[in-house]
């Protein structure tokens, strides 16, 4: 998508800091980050959140999960634990509308909302 931040990061019109990346999935660290692990993972398709999920693009999540292991065991933070959040729309917190799932540890993470 033409005007999407994750796009262009995608297409390295915008630098990030990839730690993982296959033909589906890239992952780059969170420009903001809230834990010193903080990794933001995305599908290579422009899907706008949760809502944009169907029978045809689910197989992403797959992929997604399985980055997931891998960044989560490349960073260290396999055995202690991590959190993997996605925002899905504006009361959620949404800022960013490309499917994103923030892979986030390194620290007590605190305090639970659920
Ligand atoms: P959301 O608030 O949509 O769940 O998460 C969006 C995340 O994207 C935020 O944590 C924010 O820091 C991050 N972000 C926004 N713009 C950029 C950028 O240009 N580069 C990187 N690496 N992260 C970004
Ligand atoms: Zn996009």
């Amino acid at each position: 998508m033409e005007n999407c931040i994750f796009c262009k990061i995608i297409n390295r019109e915008i630098p990030s800091t990839i730690v993982y990346e296959d033909d589906k999935v890239l992952a780059f660290k969170d420009i903001n980050p809230v834990a010193p692990v903080h990794v933001l993972i995305i599908p290579k398709v422009h899907i706008k959140n949760v809502m944009d999920l169907n029978e045809q693009n689910l197989d992403i999540l797959k992929d997604i999960h399985l980055a997931a292991k891998k960044i989560a065991g490349e960073m260290g933070v396999a055995d202690k634990g991590f959190r993997l959040i996605t925002n899905c729309g504006e009361e959620a917190g949404q800022t960013v509308f490309h499917l994103h799932y923030h892979l986030i540890g390194g620290k007590e993470l605190g305090p639970k909302i659920i």
